[in-house]
């Protein structure tokens, strides 16, 4: 929680904490073997190589990675389901899938190495939130083809805690569970986690009832005042993690107990930020499209691997003793962002302005029309339960106010609809908050 002293715990400080030099030369070192495994064994890398006249050979040094070809989803999807591994089928022990989020699902073949690759990386969050052995960790992320719930669960079980699999779903029964087995740790979506601390209080449960200390939250988009309003809601210290089924679930980058950025797990993964439109390489700083180069998996490994994600890097010193890069939130995808009459929003923006006003509760729905050819953004709010009882001049106040701040802070008018307590959809996995009704 806020104000109290932060203890550092790493997991495997040798590979967490190694000089920038030595790290690169761990990167350049693992670039040039997943290269060659590529390159030997996967006919579209061999092809795309060939195309750009780059062999494995010149591939020396992190410095060579831009002569690469990039990759993304639809690769997945034109070779699924197995075109894409690079280690004999037989050495595949695991699929998982994305959650379908955008369009057709996708498959990833795991090795035993990349599933206890990615159980590491897991480990390393849930200690840098502050788990271990000790604690009792409770994972509300769903369990299947979905990285999440499997994910937290195998990192959970290496650090050697107590976990509980509830998987989603079944709000009162999580939260019985939560309270008798005295969880400690919190595992699901930021959006579900909101959901469960409101639900705790509506029980009227106390946070002091609960032993919840801490959690990790991913897997969508969140802004800092969901991060507060989560905190203050739960009583916790809530840490973000990022991940994606391609380049290794849950875990690919995370944050420490300094809460400024996930820390990027960079002896298994190479990152870049490229100007999504030029492709170009951007430096540190900078904002741009996440591109992921994995250097430790074995059955499906990703050369500059498009993610679509929007975020800049920041390699500054971390008070937590990590070497590792941070990227910072993510403000969106590529895919999420919408377009208003030529400007480019993204919904953590409004999610930023609603979060922490008095009146209003942290859910709500941007609906996109396209009225005479223009395009129109509305944007539903839920009222608290004190808020709708309130008087309509009140009401129509607050409704005036939204719509201005989000006028300065995205640039665009919109139009704010209060709606009742609990009228818009609840999420148990990844939150929906855009309907796009253009057909565009
Ligand atoms: P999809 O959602 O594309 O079906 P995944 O389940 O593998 O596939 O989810 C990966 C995506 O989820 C990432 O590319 C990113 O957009 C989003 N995501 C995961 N973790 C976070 C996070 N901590 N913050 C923001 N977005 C996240
Ligand atoms: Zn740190």
């Amino acid at each position: 929680m806020k104000g109290t002293p932060k203890e550092h715990k790493l997991y495997n400080p040798k590979m967490e904490c190694m000089s920038r030099e030595e790290l690169r030369e761990l990167q350049s070192k693992r670039l040039r073997e997943t290269v060659k495994i590529e390159y030997e064994n996967v006919a579209l890398y061999r092809a795309r190589m060939d195309a750009r006249g780059v062999k494995p050979e010149d591939i020396k040094t992190v410095d060579d990675l831009r002569l690469l070809p990039f990759t993304q989803k639809t690769d997945l999807r034109d070779e699924f389901p197995f075109g894409l591994i690079a280690a004999p089928k037989s050495e595949i022990v695991r699929i998982q899938g994305s959650s379908g989020t955008t369009g057709k699902p996708i498959v990833v073949g795991y090795t035993q190495n990349d599933v206890d690759v990615w159980a590491e990386m897991v480990a390393r969050a849930i200690t840098a939130a502050g788990g271990g052995k000790d604690d009792i960790i409770h994972i509300a992320y769903g369990y299947g083809l979905f990285t999440g719930g499997l994910g937290a669960h195998q990192g959970a079980a290496k650090v050697g805690a107590m976990v509980v699999p509830m998987s989603s779903g079944n709000t009162p029964r999580q939260i019985m569970m939560m309270k008798e087995l005295g969880a400690t740790m919190l595992c699901c979506t930021p959006s579900y986690a909101t959901f469960l601390g409101e639900t705790i209080r509506e029980m009227g449960i106390k946070p002091e009832e609960m032993r919840l200390k801490s959690g990790c939250f991913g897997a969508e988009p969140w802004s800092e005042e969901m991060r507060a309003n989560l905190e203050e809601l739960l009583g916790i210290d809530a840490c973000d993690i990022y991940g994606l089924v391609e380049i290794g679930g849950p875990g690919v980058a995370f944050e420490c107990l300094e809460k400024h950025g996930m820390h990027v797990s960079e002896d298994n993964v190479i990152v870049e930020i490229i100007d999504p439109v030029t492709e170009e390489p951007l430096p540190y700083g900078e904002s741009g499209e996440l591109v992921f180069t994995t250097i430790m998996k074995t059955g499906m490994p990703m050369l500059r691997y498009r993610t679509h994600d929007i975020c800049s890097l920041d390699a500054s010193p971390c008070k937590c003793g990590r070497t590792h890069v941070r990227m910072e939130r993510i403000t969106g995808r590529t895919d999420d962002m919408i377009i208003i009459r030529g400007v480019n929003v993204f919904p953590s923006q409004i999610e930023s302005v609603l979060v922490g006003m008095d009146g209003v509760s942290p859910h709500y729905m941007l609906i996109v029309d396209r009225v005479n050819s223009t395009d129109k953004l509305g944007v539903q709010v839920e009222l608290t339960n004190e808020m709708f009882s309130d008087t309509v001049a009140e009401i129509e106040k607050l409704r005036d106010g939204i719509k201005e701040k989000i006028k300065s802070v995205v640039g665009i008018s919109v139009k704010v609809q209060l709606v009742p307590p609990k009228s818009i959809p609840r999420s148990e996995g990844k939150a929906k908050r855009v309907i796009d009704n253009r057909n565009i």
